[in-house]
């Protein structure tokens, strides 16, 4: 379920549980009993596709199999890429969100000073854990802090700039309701934030609670 880009894509990289262990798998989607189904009437990143992906009874060569792709590290280990591209990518949101924000009351600049201090905390996080991916030294739990801590305050700092912007900021006329909800999905998507935090519990505790 919720694949990005299912219904327009050619192939589908497919982790499967095999006799060896998980297994990654090209499978073209013309594939005989391979269907992708649109997940419609979303209400957050609505730009882009989504869709179900429905395999039954498929069958495929051995050269579908990802030759060096085996174990649960191998699409783990390709998360904590994208996690971090996500670190960056919702701050951009809560940045545009800012912009849009008006200064004016003394409580609005206590506003915009407390979120131009976690944006801009939040872009040093985002540095520091890219300095450390190209040095190859980065731990997945440092993904996950900077995952988590984006995400959270890019939509506290969208909610904020909606209530700056008052009955304009429910309005399409503005970007930030917008970037509000696509941010919602992002909370979820690419590890929840609940996952992150039961990550980031056990490298504190050394005790894992989802195992
Ligand atoms: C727009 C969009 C696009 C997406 N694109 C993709 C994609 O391209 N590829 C892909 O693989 N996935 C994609 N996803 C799916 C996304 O990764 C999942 O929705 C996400 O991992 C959560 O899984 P779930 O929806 O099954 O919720 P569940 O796992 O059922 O979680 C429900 C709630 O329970 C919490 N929870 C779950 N387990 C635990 C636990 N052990 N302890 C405490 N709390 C827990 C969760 O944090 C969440 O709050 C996309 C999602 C969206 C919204």
């Amino acid at each position: 379920m919720w694949i990005t880009n299912a219904p327009l894509a050619d192939v589908a990289v497919v982790w499967a549980r095999t006799e060896e262990g998980i297994t990654g798998f090209a499978v073209p989607m013309q594939t005989p009993g391979v269907q992708a189904n649109e997940i419609r009437h979303k209400l957050s990143l609505r730009a882009s596709s989504t869709g179900e992906v429905v395999l039954d009874d498929v069958r495929l060569p051995a050269s579908a199999q990802l030759p060096l792709a085996r174990g649960l590290k191998a699409p783990l280990s390709c998360l904590t890429e994208a996690r971090q591209g996500i670190a960056w990518g919702a701050l951009g949101a809560a940045r545009e969100c800012l912009d849009t924000a008006i200064a004016g009351f003394q409580l609005t600049q206590a506003k915009l000073a407390d979120m131009a201090v976690e944006l801009q905390k939040g872009f040093l996080l985002a540095l520091h854990v890219a300095r450390l991916n190209d040095a190859g030294k980065v731990r997945p739990e440092q993904v996950s802090v900077a995952k988590l801590n984006n995400v959270r305050e890019s939509l506290t700092i969208a909610r904020q700039c909606r209530t700056i912007l008052g009955a304009n900021g429910i309005s399409l006329e503005y970007p930030v309701l917008r970037h509000m909800n696509n941010l919602e999905s992002v909370l979820t998507y690419e590890g929840t934030s609940e996952v992150h935090q039961l990550v980031i519990g056990q490298q504190l505790t050394g005790i894992s609670a989802f195992s």
